[in-house]
């Protein structure tokens, strides 16, 4: 029957559903107040609020998954940055220049009812520099007699301003129109991720935790190359370093080196700094405060990790500063804080003393092992029939879902599609996962399940 041929359809090696590349990326960036935030919220459909417009305060989020005509977008938001007067044309267009590295295509916003600014120029500047297509949104045109406002951007030497009404809806759906179409499909950004090459690794943390220092030890005796990898920018982005025999490339090693730019907006910079390793790793080695209480600013990073669908290793630094109490409490805190993510390997180090640095490269090995991982389709079959055997979803108002079958429709990380005859309740779905990681390992990456419920 027709499960039977999509059944066999997988084990020939066809991927399965819903196999595509990541979403090309869209950074909208300009002046503070020219509408970012309202075009963003438009194009989400207001599914996700961008909330906190107050200036000063730091939004968390800085991408969000949209989508048009069917084509997944995501989308970068660099309005969360406090901009403080000084300086403050060269500060955007800096900063606009981080989101846009990390973005496939940008769209560029401004108020078409002040014209252009100084400002908008160097952002222009910058943009041109980049190289990436830009698609010119002139905002605030609320009605016909704003067009001739939007027609003089034409001077921005950016093409045709495409006028709209972010706050009414107006001309936004041609707007969207037009980046799809300079998009590519897949994002290129991740062009790096050749099978095959070294393996990519983000060092993230919050600040002070000893990001820098640690690069340093583990660069410290091993022959380092640095790679200005695409040219885009003017620092050197990435490190290939030699560990346990086999090179690792440290992606944004700049972005850790540099400690400089920590004016106003550092906590939003920092998030975007993180966002930006994240996409281009494979696996992200979490440096946390082993004498510090973990703090709500680690369990976002950690999160970010596990959104991003990226392996997982958590190191603990500064062990040379643990006595019994704090490494009493620490426990506990692990406890509470970090179960949703107990399947990652974690290392006690010591940065500044080396102290067992050199179990770092087995643990993101391990890791990075369990997030290439592919199950074979029979072998996940047999284990979905013994589960289901021990331990069959609860009956709901007379009905009980069954499992037809189940693949892993994709690797990297492993994510995996049952065809159900209804919907499994989170607590059924939460314990598969744990039969999973029992039966499977995973240890070191996220896994994500979904279901196809046929009717
Ligand atoms: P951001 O700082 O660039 O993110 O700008 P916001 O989205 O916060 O918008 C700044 C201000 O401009 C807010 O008061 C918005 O309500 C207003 N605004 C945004 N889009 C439009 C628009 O299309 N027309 C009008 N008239 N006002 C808008
Ligand atoms: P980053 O901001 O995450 O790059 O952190 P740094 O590497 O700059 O480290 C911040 C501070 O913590 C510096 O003063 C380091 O010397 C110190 N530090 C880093 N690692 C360790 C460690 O393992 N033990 C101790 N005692 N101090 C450390």
């Amino acid at each position: 029957d027709e499960d039977r041929a999509l059944l066999s359809a997988y084990e020939d090696g066809d991927t399965g559903p819903e196999v595509t590349g990541p979403a090309p990326v869209l950074a909208v960036v300009g002046r503070p107040n020219v509408g970012k935030s309202t075009l963003i919220n438009r194009i989400l459909g207001r599914r996700e609020a961008v909330v906190e417009d107050v200036p000063g305060v730091t939004r968390d989020r800085v991408s969000y998954s949209a989508e048009w005509n069917g084509r997944p977008l995501t989308l970068v938001d660099t309005g969360g940055w406090d901009i403080d007067a000084k300086g403050m044309a060269s500060r955007i267009a800096e900063q606009a220049e981080v989101a846009v590295e990390m973005a496939d295509a940008v769209v560029f916003v401004v108020d078409a009812t002040t014209g252009p600014t100084a400002t908008d120029e160097h952002v222009v500047r910058m943009l041109r520099r980049a190289g990436k297509p830009v698609v010119l949104a002139a905002n605030k045109v609320d009605d016909e007699r704003g067009e001739l406002a939007a027609a003089e951007l034409w001077s921005l030497g950016l093409g045709e301003p495409h006028p709209v009404s972010a706050m009414h809806g107006r001309g936004v759906a041609d707007l969207l129109d037009v980046l799809v179409d300079v998009l590519p499909e897949v994002s290129g950004i991740d062009a790096l991720s050749e099978v095959g090459g070294p393996r990519r690794v983000a060092l993230v943390g919050r600040p002070n935790v000893g990001k820098s220092s640690l690069l340093n030890r583990l660069v410290g005796s091993e022959r380092v190359l640095v790679d200005n990898v695409a040219g885009t920018t003017r620092d050197p982005v990435d490190e290939l370093v030699e560990l346990g025999g086999r090179q690792w490339r440290f992606v944004d090693t700049a972005g850790i080196r540099k400690r400089a730019r920590q004016a106003s907006g550092a906590d939003f910079y920092a998030a975007l700094r993180t966002q930006t390793a994240l996409e281009r790793a494979e696996v992200a080695v979490v440096l946390l405060e082993a004498d510090q209480t973990l703090s709500e600013q680690d369990v976002r990073i950690i999160k970010t990790v596990t959104e991003t669908g990226r392996a997982l290793v958590l190191a603990f630094n500064k062990w040379d500063l643990m006595d019994e109490d704090r490494r009493h409490f620490l426990e506990r805190e692990i406890e509470q804080d970090l179960q949703h993510v107990e399947w990652a390997p974690r290392v006690n180090i010591s940065a500044k003393t080396g102290r067992h640095a050199d179990r770092l490269v087995p643990a993101m090995e391990r890791a990075l092992d369990s997030w290439d991982t592919r199950i074979p389709t029979g072998r996940l079959n047999a284990f979905l029939g013994e589960l289901v055997a021990a331990n069959p979803h609860p009956v709901r108002g007379g009905k009980q879902p069954r499992i037809l079958f189940g693949t892993q429709a994709s690797n990297r990380p492993p994510k995996f599609v049952l065809f159900t005859t209804g919907f499994l309740e989170p607590g059924y779905r939460r314990y598969i996962t744990r039969r999973l990681r029992e039966t499977f390992g995973f240890e070191g990456t996220p896994l994500e399940i979904g279901m196809r419920i046929r009717e």
